[in-house]
C-alpha cells in the first residue's frame, strides 16, 4: 500500500493548502509526529479539522488525531502517547479534571482552574531546561526525537485565555480606563493592568466547568463586577466564594443586575438542543439590554439566546472564537510559533457550518 493511502487527511487538507501559497503537506511517513485530542465522546470534535489545517500551513510533518478514550483508560492513553513521543494532547469532556493527577508537571493556570485541556510532552534541552518535543525536533534538525529518552507530560489550560482572546477580538473591546480609576487596581491585586476587560461589569450564566474558567479569567482580567446566576444557586455560591478569596477587588453579586451590564455570557449547556429554553428571561434582556452577549455554544451558529439578544439590541458573538483561540494557544505551546489563526478559523467554520 502506498503512503498516500494511509493519509488521514484525504478529504480536507488540500482545500486549506489552496489558501496558503507554497504549502503542501507530506504524506504520512516514518518521520511524522502526532498530536491528538482525547475525549468520550470525541466524534463531534472540530479540533482535527482546525489543527491539521494549521499544521499543513506551518509546513510541519505532524498530524492531529482524535481518540475515543474512556475515563478508565485515560492514564494508559496519556502514558502511551508519551511513550510514542507524541508532541502533545488536547483533553476534552470528561477528562479535563481527572488528568490533573496523571501528569508530571502542571502550569499555574491549569492548577488555578483545576482542569487541563492541553498536554505538552517535554524533554531536557541543551541548557537542561524542559523544552517541548515539538521544538526539540526543530533544534535537532527534525528527525532526532528517538534520542530523547527522558520525556515528561506538562499540563496546561488554554480554555480561559481562549475566551478572553475571543471576547476582545469578537467585540473589538475598547481600551480600559486609566489604572488609577479602578478600585484594587494596583500591582498587588494580581489583576492584568493592560486588559481591555478591566473595569467591565459582566453577567455570567452557569457555574459548571466552563463558567468557572470564565469567572476566574474575567476576575484575573480585572472586571469590576461579576454577577453569577446558575440553576443550582449553591454552585454559584461556591464559585463566588472562590473568586472572592482569590480576587478581593472584584464585586461579586449572586443575582441578576438591575442596571445594564457591559457583557452577558451564557456558559450553561442551554442552547445546544433546538428546543432548549433561553438561559435568561427575554424580558430582562429587553429591559436591561446588555451591551454585548456571548454564547459559549457555537453549534448552532446563532442560538435562541443570541437571537433574542440581537433583537434586544446587543452586539453578539458565539463560542467559535473561544474554541479557535484555545486551539491556537495549544498549537503555540507545542510549536513555539505563532498559530495561523485565520486558516484555523476558516477550517473550523468549514467543518462546523459547512
Ligand atoms: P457543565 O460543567 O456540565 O455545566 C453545565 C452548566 O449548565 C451548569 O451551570 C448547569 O447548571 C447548567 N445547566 C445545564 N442544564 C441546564 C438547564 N436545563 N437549565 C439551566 N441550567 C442548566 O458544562 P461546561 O463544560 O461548563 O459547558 C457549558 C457550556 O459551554 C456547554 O454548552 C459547552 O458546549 C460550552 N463550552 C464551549 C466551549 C467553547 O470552546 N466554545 C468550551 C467549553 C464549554 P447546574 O449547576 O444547575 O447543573
Amino acid at each position: 500500500m502506498r503512503n498516500s493511502e494511509f493519509s488521514i487527511l484525504h478529504s480536507r487538507p488540500l482545500a486549506y493548502n489552496g489558501r496558503v501559497s507554497g504549502v503542501s503537506q507530506e504524506s504520512i511517513n516514518a518521520g511524522t509526529r502526532f498530536c491528538a485530542v482525547l475525549g468520550h465522546p470525541v466524534r463531534h470534535s472540530a479540533s482535527p479539522a482546525m489543527q491539521n489545517a494549521a499544521l499543513a500551513a506551518l509546513g510541519l510533518n505532524w498530524r492531529y488525531l482524535a481518540a475515543e478514550v474512556s475515563p478508565d483508560d485515560l492514564r494508559a492513553a496519556i502514558a502511551g502517547a508519551k511513550a510514542m513521543r507524541f508532541i502533545g494532547l488536547n483533553l476534552t469532556v470528561p477528562h479535563k479534571t481527572a488528568a490533573l493527577a496523571m501528569l508530571d508537571a502542571l502550569d499555574e493556570k491549569a492548577g488555578l482552574l483545576g482542569a487541563v485541556n492541553t498536554i505538552v510532552f517535554e524533554t531536557p534541552g541543551p541548557g537542561g531546561d524542559w523544552i517541548p518535543l515539538g521544538r526539540a525536533a526543530d533544534e535537532d534538525g527534525g528527525d532526532a526525537l528517538p534520542r530523547h529518552s527522558l520525556v515528561r507530560s506538562h499540563g496546561h489550560n488554554t480554555d480561559a485565555d481562549g475566551l478572553a482572546r475571543s471576547l476582545k477580538e469578537d467585540f473589538q473591546w475598547p481600551d480600559p480606563p486609566a489604572a488609577s480609576d479602578l478600585p484594587g487596581a494596583d500591582a498587588a491585586s494580581g489583576l492584568r493592568p493592560d486588559s481591555p476587560l478591566r473595569g467591565a461589569s459582566v453577567l455570567l450564566l452557569g457555574a459548571g466547568g466552563a463558567a468557572r474558567a470564565a469567572a476566574l479569567q474575567l476576575a484575573g482580567e480585572g472586571v469590576a463586577s461579576l454577577f453569577l446566576v446558575n440553576r443550582t444557586r449553591a454552585r454559584a455560591g461556591q464559585l463566588a466564594a472562590e473568586i472572592a478569596a482569590r480576587f478581593p477587588a472584584v464585586n461579586i453579586i449572586l443575582s441578576l443586575p438591575r442596571d445594564p451590564v457591559d457583557l452577558v455570557i451564557n456558559a450553561t449547556s442551554l442552547g445546544l438542543k433546538p428546543d432548549d429554553p433561553l438561559p435568561l428571561d427575554e424580558g430582562w434582556l429587553k429591559s436591561r439590554r446588555p451591551l454585548r452577549a456571548c454564547d459559549m455554544v457555537y453549534r448552532p451558529a446563532e442560538t435562541a439566546f443570541l437571537r433574542a439578544a440581537k433583537e434586544a439590541g446587543c452586539q453578539t458573538a458565539n463560542g467559535l472564537g473561544m474554541l479557535l483561540h484555545q486551539g491556537a494557544a495549544a498549537l503555540e505551546l507545542w510549536t513555539g510559533r505563532p498559530a495561523p489563526v485565520e486558516i484555523m478559523r476558516a477550517a473550523l467554520k468549514e467543518h462546523i457550518y459547512g
